[in-house]
This record gives C-alpha cells, sequence and structure tokens, in this order.
C-alpha cells in the first residue's frame, strides 16, 4: 500500500469547470476572476480580495503594500513555511523572529512586545498547521506600536477565533491553494483585506504596475506578473464551494489519526482542545517525546517511507537555513522551542480522500518504526 504525504481532491465538477473555461476565450484577467476573488471574500468575511499565482506572491504584495523595506523589520515566526519570512527579504527588510509556544506551536505572543525596536514596522503571525494564533493579544500589541498585522493564514482557511473566521484579523491576510492545501488551484494564493488603499495597490502590482482602466502599457509603478489564470480561479470556484465538506473529511480524519495513535506513550498527538478556537486540518503533524533525539526521527521517516507511506519533517527551522546563517549568523540554540520541536515532529500522510484502512496501517507502521529505533 502507497501512501502519498497528500494529494487533491479533485471531482468531475472541477475537471467540467477547467474545460468549460478552456472553451471561452477568457482565459486570464476574465469573469472566473472576479466571480473567484468575490467568493472568496464573501467566504472569509472581507471587503476585498486580490487572486494571485501563489500564497508567497500574496505576501509579497502585502510586504511592498504596506511600504515595508529597506531598514525595517517585521516580526514573526522562525517555525513555518519559510516563504513567510522570505517576503520581507524580497524587499531588503528584516525578519526579526521570536521563538514558539510549545503547545499551539505557533508564534509567543508575551514574547512579542520585547523584541519592538524603532525598525518595527509589522507583525506577521503564522497559523502554523491550520491552528489560529492568540489575534486579539497580537492585535493589542500592534495597536500599542502602531504596527502593521499580516495574517500569514495560508494553513488556515475556515479556522475560527471566537467564532470569527481566521483572515479576518490582520490589516491584510494571506492564503494559499497549492495542491497540499486544504483547497487547491494548482498554484494560487490570495491576499484580502478592508483597506481600499492596499486593494488598488495591490491591485496594480499583481499586474505589471497597470492601474485599472489604463492602458496595457501604461505602467504607473514597478510591479509583477502575479496574475491566476482563469482556468485555476475555475477550479478554485468548485473547491472553495466544496469547502465544508472538505474540511469535516479532514477533521474526521484527524479523529481517526487521534484514536489510533493515541496509546502510543512515545508521541505528543496535534490535538488540542481550546473551546474558543477552531483548527482548521491542514496537516497532521505528530511529536516524538523529548526521549527520541533528531537521527531517531530521521530514521523513523526512513522506515516509513521504505513502506511506501509519505511522510516528512515538518518545519526544519526557518533561521537555521543555510542563507539565513549566511546572512545574519544564527546559531543553533536562538529559539530552543522552535529547534527542539522541529527536531522531532513527523508530519504523517493527510488528505482528504484517506481511508480508515489507511490509517490503521499508517498508525501501526509508525509504532513499528518506533519501536524499531528505541
Ligand atoms: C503554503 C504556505 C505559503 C504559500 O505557499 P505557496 O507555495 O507560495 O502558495 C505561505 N506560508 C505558509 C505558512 C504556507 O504554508
Amino acid at each position: 500500500m502507497k501512501i502519498p504525504l497528500s494529494n487533491p481532491d479533485i471531482t468531475r465538477r472541477e475537471i467540467k469547470a477547467v474545460t468549460d473555461v478552456l472553451r471561452t476565450p477568457h482565459l486570464s484577467l476574465g469573469p472566473k476572476l472576479e466571480e473567484f476573488e468575490n467568493k472568496f471574500a464573501d467566504y472569509i468575511g472581507r471587503k476585498y480580495a486580490i487572486a494571485v499565482n501563489s500564497g508567497t506572491s500574496a505576501l509579497h504584495l502585502c510586504i511592498r503594500s504596506f511600504g515595508i523595506g529597506v531598514g525595517n523589520e517585521v516580526i514573526t515566526s522562525p517555525f513555518s513555511f519559510i516563504a513567510s519570512a522570505n517576503c520581507m527579504l524580497f524587499e531588503g527588510a528584516k525578519p526579526v523572529f521570536v521563538d514558539i509556544r510549545e503547545d499551539t506551536l505557533n508564534i509567543d505572543e508575551d514574547k512579542i512586545e520585547e523584541k519592538i525596536t524603532a525598525k518595527t514596522k509589522a507583525i506577521l503571525p503564522v497559523h502554523v498547521f491550520g491552528y489560529p494564533c492568540e489575534m486579539n493579544k497580537i492585535k493589542r500589541v500592534a495597536k500599542k506600536h502602531k504596527l502593521v498585522v499580516i495574517e500569514d493564514s495560508c494553513e488556515a482557511i475556515g479556522a475560527e477565533i471566537g467564532q470569527k473566521m481566521v483572515g479576518t484579523f490582520g490589516d491584510a491576510s494571506v492564503f494559499a491553494f497549492y495542491p497540499n492545501k486544504q483547497m487547491t488551484t494548482g498554484e494560487g494564493g490570495m491576499l484580502l483585506s478592508d483597506d481600499i488603499d492596499i486593494y488598488h495597490l495591490a491591485k496594480s502590482l499583481r499586474n505589471q504596475g497597470r492601474d485599472e482602466g489604463a492602458g496595457w502599457h501604461a505602467h504607473s509603478r514597478l510591479g509583477y506578473n502575479y496574475r491566476l489564470s482563469d482556468i485555476n480561479c475555475a477550479l478554485g470556484i468548485v473547491q472553495l464551494s466544496r469547502i465544508e465538506e472538505m474540511l469535516k473529511k479532514r477533521e474526521q480524519a484527524s479523529v481517526l489519526y487521534d484514536k489510533y495513535l493515541s496509546d502510543c506513550p512515545d508521541i505528543i498527538l496535534p490535538s488540542l482542545k481550546d473551546k474558543k478556537v477552531k483548527r482548521s486540518w491542514f496537516v497532521y503533524v505528530i511529536r516524538l517525546n523529548e526521549e527520541f533525539s533528531e537521527e531517531q526521527r530521521n530514521k523513523i521517516i526512513t522506515l516509513l517511507r521504505g513502506k511506501g507511506i509519505g511522510c516528512s519533517a515538518y518545519f526544519p527551522p526557518i533561521h537555521l537555513q543555510s542563507f539565513y546563517v549566511d546572512e545574519f549568523s544564527y546559531k543553533a540554540g536562538v529559539f530552543p522551542i522552535t529547534e527542539a520541536v522541529a527536531a522531532r515532529t513527523i508530519a504523517l500522510p493527510f488528505f482528504n480522500l484517506l481511508t480508515v484502512r489507511q490509517i490503521e496501517h499508517i498508525a501501526e507502521s509508525l509504532k513499528n518504526s518506533i519501536r524499531k529505533v528505541k
């Protein structure tokens, strides 16, 4: 039984929607783009949405649109997908990392304030693995110090804090639709905001710096080609219409994993019980307990992969990636919680169509592999 780490959930409806677009002349900047943006803005509950070709592009446009650049600092998490920190480097700004909480794996909101300097322009929290950050506290700190909040919600579509959707807390927020995400457009991302100036600016930057209504060769500013084609948007519209069903399937898979793994004292399950927040299940990442070394964890991953089970070490700390070490001279030990967690995580196969039999098989194989390396 070969089981991938992730697998998109594409039905005949998605295939039809995509081929329908191909029968029209509107493959880009057409009606599907506007429809996808409007429906996504409605779903999250924000005024404006701008679809772009990746989550990374959306993050970059946020940094650029808020005028964050050389000499500025942005506070963020070192335990994330690398794009959430790279977006600052694109503009010459410096990511300033704050260690995470061991329970939620999100940025420790109580350690943010001590990192604020005269150069700090923004806070960029990441809802890691779909579990919401303490946005109310983060917003309070941001307000006190007049900082922008950019919410990286790429892993958290549909998550809620006190029945308020994740992605509505920041001055802007970002979602992503790579095929391993809860919903996909193949490649794609979305920038959301309630600020009309940010909306117009980011929309222009997406489309080579053109202003709306201006000619194709009239460029008001340095822009990019970050457009998302109508083919991708058509796929996104159908996926979004199925979002509740898809999130439910993932939640059910997480409950089954919990059931088959809860008797294993060597692992820490990802499920957290906090009635105030609703998680969106992006990945199912277990942690080995403190007795295990990084080498043992890597051996377990190798054993599982040898059995055809896709799994991965999520996330290697951003500050220890080679080019961050080269540029900022980070040394191991500076963010101890991030590093301790990162050395012991294993992301298990996780997607909508995972079957009970597959989950049972993965759980048994994991327990066997742990026994072998102990
Ligand atoms: C997926 C993801 C992104 C964006 O990724 P793209 O591949 O560029 O769409 C950004 N931040 C986080 C935390 C992510 O998980």
